[in-house]
């Protein structure tokens, strides 16, 4: 039987997902017994135009992790989904826009500011800010665009499947390879993940009623490891997120920060989460209420920490 032939690519991201890829272990070897990888930047020498030269739909499956913030990503974006039968979205980035996605909340000259002039480390009495082209003596040198505005790989291309997380887990990345390997890909368009339900549904914590006077960051209170954290004002995200990855967080005490993405026919997880921290706050006062919102430390990314992009507000006018 001919082997698979499967891209990797990394766009704007963290490099988690690479790793991810790798946390496989010994389901590598199956991997490599069954596919041929014939892309993949971070870890094999083979160059933008060995792609280029490849014809239409001869990679089978492109596993694309990273937001797109580039006009660089946003051409491998585009030649990956015309050169590949199937492309998967990999992770909360290439998903949802991820945390690179945070970025709408400025533009690029805001950004652009802080990162090569305001950072307490940077010298830079010329004021040097990245072009996209330069003359040298050598010749003309070129840099992608930095673009204002962060998009999601769904917002770019055509997308196939879904493989959620920030980074996925080890079980989810395997599920979706086991089924490339086996020929099972699920319906086009799916989620691969062994949960769509919320990630409360993993999570082993006594529920009880929800009623919130205040809320805390997880250092800020001793929280009852058995209880559920949202109930003791400890924003959780696990009610607005897809489970699927079975609760590591909450298990661990710490709140789930929402990187499953939304729950199944929810289009926009901020508003999804922001509705249930509404409905627990114990007060019909509007001035109680103001002050026990106002202990919500960075509400944006709180509640749209991985979707930004993704959302109904897509960005900040700024
Ligand atoms: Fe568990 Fe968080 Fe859901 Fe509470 S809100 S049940 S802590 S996942
Ligand atoms: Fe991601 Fe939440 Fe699961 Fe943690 S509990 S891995 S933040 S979805």
């Amino acid at each position: 039987m001919a082997k698979i032939k499967l891209a990797l690519y990394w766009a704007s991201s963290c490099g988690g997902c690479e790793i991810a890829q790798l946390q496989i272990g010994e389901k590598l070897l199956k991997l490599i017994e069954a596919a041929d990888i014939v892309f993949w930047p971070v870890a094999i020498d083979v160059k933008y135009k060995d792609v280029e030269a490849m014809p239409e739909k001869s990679i089978d499956v492109c596993l694309f992790n990273g937001a797109i913030r580039t006009s660089e990503q946003e051409h491998m974006a585009k030649m990956l989904r015309d050169k590949s039968k199937t492309m998967i979205a990999y992770g909360a980035c290439a998903n949802y826009g991820g945390i690179p996605g945070l970025g709408n909340l400025y533009n690029r000259e805001m950004i652009f500011d802080r990162a090569y002039f305001e950072t307490q480390s940077t010298d830079n009495e010329k004021k040097v800010t990245p072009q996209t082209s330069i003359d040298v003596p050598e010749g003309k040198l070129s840099l992608p665009e930095f673009y204002d505005t962060v998009k999601s790989l769904p917002q770019t291309v055509d997308v196939d499947f879904i493989i959620p997380g920030c980074p996925p887990e080890e079980k989810t990345t395997w599920l979706a390879l086991e089924a490339l390997i086996q020929n099972k890909l699920p319906p086009k368009g799916s989620i691969i993940s062994h949960n769509v339900k919320a990630v409360c549904d993993d999570c082993p914590r006594t529920k009880n009623e929800k009623k919130v006077k205040k809320f805390y960051r997880p250092f800020e209170i001793e929280s009852d490891p058995e209880v559920c954290l949202l109930e003791q004002g400890i924003l959780c995200a696990g009610v607005a997120t897809a489970g699927g990855c079975g609760a590591p967080c909450p298990k661990a005490n710490m709140p789930c920060t929402g990187c499953y993405g939304p729950v199944k026919g929810v289009t926009d997880q901020g508003v999804h989460f922001l509705g249930a921290v509404a409905s627990i706050i114990d007060s019909t006062d509007p001035e109680e209420i103001a002050k026990i919102i106002d202990d919500i430390a960075d509400p944006a990314g709180t509640f749209y920490r991985y979707s930004l992009p993704d959302s109904m507000l897509r960005r900040a006018k700024v």
